[in-house]
């Protein structure tokens, strides 16, 4: 089976392609350099993605939605799933940039934390 998909590692998104063989990787085709063959071994085998998003906050000084992302990869597959349960989460200022929002989140040892340092409304 031949997979083919593009190395996003950097801005030049080279197209690659892998043969695959009972579920192992075989020859890898268009890669320009070293740096995107651990992306594409990964993507071949078991895709996965960092997670960024908004959800509302409260309370905040500015603004009504916080940036958050996971602190690590997600299985790609789930982030549909992954998105679903993020617009369920809601949280109240004050929040710093790097406060976990959610530990463990679905179960896949990785939290979402906070992209953000935002203010209480009133405080300067
Ligand atoms: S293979 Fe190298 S040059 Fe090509 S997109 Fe990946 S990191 Fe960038």
């Amino acid at each position: 089976m031949r997979k083919t998909f593009v190395c996003i590692v950097c801005p030049v998104g080279c197209p690659v392609t892998v043969d695959m063989a009972g579920g192992e990787i075989g020859a890898i085709s268009g890669l320009l350099c070293k740096k995107g063959e651990d992306f594409v071994r990964q993507e071949a085998i078991s895709p996965v993605r960092l997670l960024f998003t908004t959800i509302p906050i409260d309370g905040a000084k500015d603004i009504d939605v916080l940036p958050v992302r996971s602190g690590g990869p997600l299985p790609k597959h789930m982030l549909s799933e992954a998105m679903d349960e993020m617009a369920k989460i809601k949280v109240r200022a004050p929040v710093k940039i790097g406060d976990i929002i959610v530990r463990d989140f679905m179960g896949h040892g990785v939290n979402i934390i906070s992209s953000r340092t935002v203010k209480s409304r009133g405080v300067d």
